[in-house]
């Protein structure tokens, strides 16, 4: 029998089958109970179970991919069929009793409770998410941005949130529960400290976001004198910004501080970022092939002994980023009245002596 999809009542047919009894039917486990439901996404490489049906709505979002849709999107996706054929597949398989099972999918695998936080990107997207919803509805966390030369568009594009840390419907274990996420598995993902107090509670929050997924989340605390001041996901730090940089970048600025990268990436520079003076070892090799290197690092004696390692490492191509009199570091220039244009005119300078001494073995 071959059914027109006009001819189809689709409302019917969905109530005859639950997205998640479909679901199940194509091969993905879904954690039993309650009204949303995960599993192993079958769209995308994971094993944290992103992948989320809601009951009220019968739709499924993955906080992996950000694939979603109703019962007909999943069936097209998942089975690769046009929405007529997906419609006909649904129409002639047994009412509530799903479709013929797809490739065999991943089984779900519960988060190994072993006490050592492991890097969740679904949780940590969510959490990226709630956070940049509640920096848009905070004028002091904004105010505080602005205050560090970061206007709400640059906010915007970075990615930045807040985290109020208390308040009703403001906090993210309860936020997030909505969404399907516990909070063992927030705790899990480095998001909830061993006293279920939130990690970033207070702070503005900075994520690190390559090809599309966050993987990894720093903050920094507005209210002056709050401590502590800096906090970031437990486990080896990223070479911030690398994730955005591209493939192919003809040259880089390396920042030592969070700030310092902020106030370059919100001007759109290419720029990373090495999150203190150590470990630069990796700064260098993330940035192996990058034709040319600017070293923003402060002014003070640890970041200057750092710029130093970083050029015996980087070799010709990378320059220091002169700093003018009386500036500190790059957050502190960008901040100043007219200071984007020292930072540019900066820029210009060390990329043409950098270019130079490339060029001139
Ligand atoms: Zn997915």
């Amino acid at each position: 029998m071959v059914l027109a999809p006009a001819r189809v009542d689709l409302p019917a047919l969905k109530a005859a089958h639950p997205l998640g009894d479909v679901v199940e039917a194509s091969g993905v486990a879904l954690r039993a109970g309650g009204r949303v439901r995960q599993g192993v996404c079958p769209f995308h490489d994971e094993a944290e179970g992103s992948f989320t049906v809601y009951a009220d709505s019968q739709r499924y979002y993955c906080f992996g991919c950000g694939a979603g849709g109703d019962v007909l999107d999943y069936l097209q996706r998942r089975e690769g069929l046009s929405l007529p054929t997906a419609v006909e597949r649904l129409a002639g398989a047994p009412a509530a009793a799903g479709t013929p099972a797809g490739p065999p999918a991943t089984p779900f695998r519960p988060s190994a409770g072993t006490g050592q936080p492991r890097r969740d990107p679904a949780a940590l997207r969510a959490a990226a998410r709630h956070y940049a919803g509640a920096l848009r509805r905070s004028g002091a966390a904004q105010d505080y941005l602005r205050s560090r030369g970061i206007d709400p568009d640059a906010a915007g594009r970075l990615g930045l949130g807040y985290a109020p840390g208390s308040g009703r419907g403001h906090c993210l274990p309860e936020a997030l529960a909505a969404a399907g996420f516990s909070r063992g598995r927030l705790r899990g993902a480095g998001l909830l400290l061993a006293g279920g107090r939130e990690r970033f509670a207070g702070m503005v929050v900075v994520p690190e976001i390559a090809h599309g997924r966050v993987t990894w989340l720093a903050g920094r605390a507005v209210a002056p004198g709050a401590a502590p001041r800096f906090q970031a996901l437990p486990g080896p730090k990223p070479v911030l910004g690398l994730g955005r940089l591209g493939p192919t970048p003809p040259w880089a600025v390396v920042a030592e501080g969070l700030f310092d990268w902020l106030a370059l990436a919100a001007l759109g520079l290419p720029a990373v970022c090495a999150l203190g003076t150590q470990g630069l070892g990796r700064v260098a090799a993330a940035l192996r092939g990058c034709p040319r290197v600017v070293l923003a690092f402060d002014g003070d004696a640890a970041g200057r002994s750092a710029a130093a390692h970083l050029r015996a490492l980087l070799g010709p191509r990378a320059a220091a980023l002169p700093l003018p009199p009386g500036a500190g570091d790059v957050a502190e220039l960008a901040a100043r009245p007219g200071g984007r244009t020292a930072v540019l005119r900066g820029l210009a300078a060390a990329l043409h002596t950098a270019g130079e001494l490339r060029t001139t073995p």
